[in-house]
């Protein structure tokens, strides 16, 4: 079995498309065995006429097999196969002449029509077969077979056309059917697997990413920004005085605060290779890869202004009658080889000092002596 897949240029466990590809590739090749076997029958009992055309339907069959296999227009080559197919069984049942019903032959053309062109194109053929076909056979009642082709035959021959000629319609539809349903299964499978990996990534509250998303993205960012020579900026913003912000307001007033300056976050920061997090509590971060560090740290810095001007109350803390923020910033040159790790490090350190000089502000590392 492994020799006829590898003939046929495939591989085990491929798709369902690609079984039906080797359906095609197995329907084309029978039609080359057949024409060539009937060639040489045809040949030594003197069948001059049947043999030349079974031969030139060979050569018309192994042309458009080589032909599919060079080019891969598989539609192209099935059409011209499948004519090939229906003109050979006309010229076939015409010369022929219902001799010992030779016509039990064209069973051929409706399951090589139908099964390697698809429900209604494989119908057309059949359809345009039959109607010249049926009309011929017609037409020599009484004639054909030295005058042994009669009526009862010919409806014999409509029935079981006809009949079989559904049948490959209906198993047709079936296949396509099933074959919807497959590429629907998968897509929705697919779209169901993003949701739960955007979930797995996203803070359930605020719709921020989440630390695991940061621990992913941390790395690549970093190598992202090397390889295309940028700074990469990483900072750390904490909201001031937040448990009794919490104690004071409720849990419920808490939450919708968190909400109000992730949102704040996430509009200010905005552009595409930016990402900001929160990495839990009430502690959110984010990281910025640019060309110019002093522009990234100012705008990071707007961020404590653009908090206050949320005005949310905060009655109970000890610097301000509205919520604050503190950050901590820190960056790493494109040529720095420092570990990335480090970067939180600093952060945190930068973090830390901006709450001891009074919250409300942010602080960047390299400004800060002896950081680590
Ligand atoms: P500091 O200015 O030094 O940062 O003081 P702080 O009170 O903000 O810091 P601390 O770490 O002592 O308190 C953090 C508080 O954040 C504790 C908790 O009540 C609150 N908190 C953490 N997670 C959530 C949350 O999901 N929802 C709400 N509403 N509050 C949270
Ligand atoms: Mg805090
Ligand atoms: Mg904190």
């Amino acid at each position: 079995m492994d020799k006829i897949l590898n003939f046929l240029s495939l591989e085990r466990g491929d798709d369902f498309c690609n079984k039906r590809y080797i359906v095609i590739k197995f329907a084309l090749l029978a039609t080359i065995i057949l024409f060539s076997l009937f060639t040489f029958i045809n040949f030594f009992i003197n069948h001059y006429w049947a043999s030349a055309i079974d031969f030139i339907s060979a050569v018309v069959a192994i042309s458009t097999y080589v032909y599919m296999q060079k080019s891969k227009n598989i539609i192209l080559s099935l059409r011209i196969a499948t004519l090939n197919v229906v003109v050979f069984f006309l010229i076939f049942s015409y010369i022929s002449q219902a001799a010992h019903f030779s016509l039990i032959w064209t069973i051929f053309v409706p399951i090589f029509a139908i099964i390697t062109n698809g429900k209604r194109i494989g119908l057309y053929f059949c359809l345009f077969f039959y109607a010249v076909l049926f009309t011929l056979s017609y037409y020599y009642i009484n004639i054909w077979d030295s005058g042994e082709w009669l009526f009862t035959d010919w409806i014999r021959l409509v029935l079981a056309s006809t009949v079989l000629t559904a049948c490959m319609y209906i198993y047709e539809a079936l296949l396509d059917k099933a074959q919807k349903d497959l590429q629907q299964a998968r897509a929705k499978e697919m779209q169901r697997s993003q949701e739960l990996h955007q979930q797995s990534i996203t803070d359930q509250l605020t719709g921020l990413y989440n630390r695991r998303y940061y621990d992913n993205m941390i790395s690549k960012l970093s190598t992202l920004a090397k390889r295309q020579n940028l700074y990469i900026t990483f900072f750390i913003l904490d909201i001031d005085y937040f448990k009794l912000y919490n104690d004071y307001y409720g849990h419920v007033q808490g939450d919708e605060a968190l909400i109000k300056v992730a949102n704040s976050l996430k509009n200010h920061v905005q552009r595409g290779d930016d990402f900001v997090f929160r990495l839990g509590g009430e502690e959110f971060a984010g990281i910025i890869l640019s060309q110019e560090k002093e522009k990234t740290h100012q705008w990071i810095t707007e961020l404590t202004t653009l908090i206050q001007e949320l005005n949310i109350a905060h009655a109970a803390s000890a610097i301000s009658d509205i919520l604050t923020v503190s950050i901590g910033i820190a960056t790493i040159a494109p040529d720095e080889n420092n570990n990335i790790d480090l970067l939180y490090k600093y952060a945190d350190k930068a973090l830390y000092t901006a709450k001891f000089s009074g919250r409300n502000q942010s602080k960047i590392s390299e400004d800060l002596e002896d950081i680590i």
